[in-house]
């Protein structure tokens, strides 16, 4: 049935309630199922379970219509990234911020080794450097804002710039997802994502995703995807789905409570800095005296759990350093908050419980 709504845009909150739904027809069912099932009876369009899924294919529409562009989904966050580096040839330079998430750091440094290409690390926030940096570069890989020193990078000038010199610019945007940001829409290739994080947004699945502005590139990923086996697990694709449904309401609360929390924070005698760009639910605190006090922090509260990762419902953080891999331009007393869906009170006052401890 066609009527005059269906041209109106929808907002984002709609669209993830309302994308990867099976038909409206009757006994369709509401969502799509779990696929378990790897080979798929002969002459159709999928054949096995390497080249496609159903519970995939529901994710990624929903992604692809939030972020605006074709979705290819992933096993992980680092599977989305790893596949994305691939399309550089071999030798070729990637530009990327010295303060990246770890991980890629050190596959970018990874690749060097072997002579599979070359990085090039820049300050993100210094767009005239990262302008220069695009002059040899294959691709332009960034994070804004940057995981866990939180710098915000100029989309558009460094899209512009790079592209001026033909590379491909791929955005990591698990830190302030398709809500907050839409890289596509300023230019950028291709955005990533560790949909195990915000995505997911239950600490429960491990799952990436990269989306691409062009047909071309997503079906270079599928490729990479189909021949090397990446894949995402059925029940994650759904998992990861049923997540990014609440995500909007998730998002508006956690950034919300860290908003207040940053306000409330402000000052605090252990505290030597309160990084925060303004936006998004991660919020990075640097303890007074460094590595020690940071450590006595995560060990002394009871609602705040010391652990890796973030984007969940439960506030989690943790002290960056502790990872060796980890930038040393990072302060040792670095605290990475991810604030979850807790009562800001609650999370308020156990937080300044420790840190008032620390004395
Ligand atoms: C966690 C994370 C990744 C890696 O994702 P995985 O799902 O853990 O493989 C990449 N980029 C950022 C910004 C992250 O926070």
């Amino acid at each position: 049935m066609h009527d005059a709504n269906d041209e109106m845009p929808l907002h984002p909150d709609t669209m993830a309630i309302i994308a990867g739904r099976p038909p409206h027809e009757p006994d369709q069912p509401m969502s799509v199922p779990v696929h378990l099932t790897s080979t798929y009876v002969a002459g159709g369009q999928v054949e096995y379970g390497r080249y496609g899924n159903p519970s995939w294919t529901a994710f990624e529409e929903t992604l692809g219509a939030l972020e605006g562009g074709h979705c290819v989904s992933f096993a992980s966050g680092m599977a989305a990234i790893a596949a994305v580096f691939d399309l550089v040839e071999p030798g070729g330079t990637i530009v990327a911020p010295r303060h990246s998430y770890t991980g890629t750091v050190a596959a970018l440094a990874e690749r060097e080794e072997h002579g599979r290409a070359k990085a090039l690390f820049v300050d993100i926030t210094d767009t005239a450097a990262v302008a220069e940096a695009c002059a040899d570069a294959a691709m332009v890989w960034f994070e804004t804002p940057t995981n866990p020193a939180l710098e915000v990078a100029d989309i558009t000038a460094i899209v512009r710039a790079a592209h001026a010199h033909g590379a491909i610019v791929a955005v990591d945007n698990t830190f302030a997802t398709p809500l907050l940001q839409r890289p596509l829409e300023h230019g950028a290739d291709i955005v990533v994502h560790s949909a195990t994080k915000y995505i997911s947004g239950h600490s429960d699945v491990l799952m990436g995703a990269a989306v691409t502005a062009s047909d071309e590139l997503a079906a270079a990923l599928v490729q990479r995807r189909s021949l090397y086996g990446a894949i995402p697990a059925p029940l994650e694709a759904f998992l990861a789905l049923r997540g990014l449904r609440t995500l909007p309401v998730r998002l508006e609360r956690a950034q919300a409570t860290a908003q207040e929390l940053v306000r409330r924070l402000d000052g605090h005698p252990a505290l030597e800095e309160v990084r925060y760009p303004g936006f998004g639910a991660i919020v990075s605190i640097v303890v007074r005296g460094g590595a020690d006090p940071a450590d006595a922090l995560v060990g002394r509260t009871r609602l705040w759990v010391h652990a890796t990762s973030l984007g969940g419902v439960e506030s989690t953080f943790e002290r960056r350093r502790r990872w060796p891999l980890e930038q040393p331009t990072i302060p040792e007393g670095l605290v990475r908050l991810s604030v979850g869906l807790e009562h800001v009170d609650d999370l308020h006052r156990d937080l300044v419980g420790a840190l008032d401890s620390l004395g």
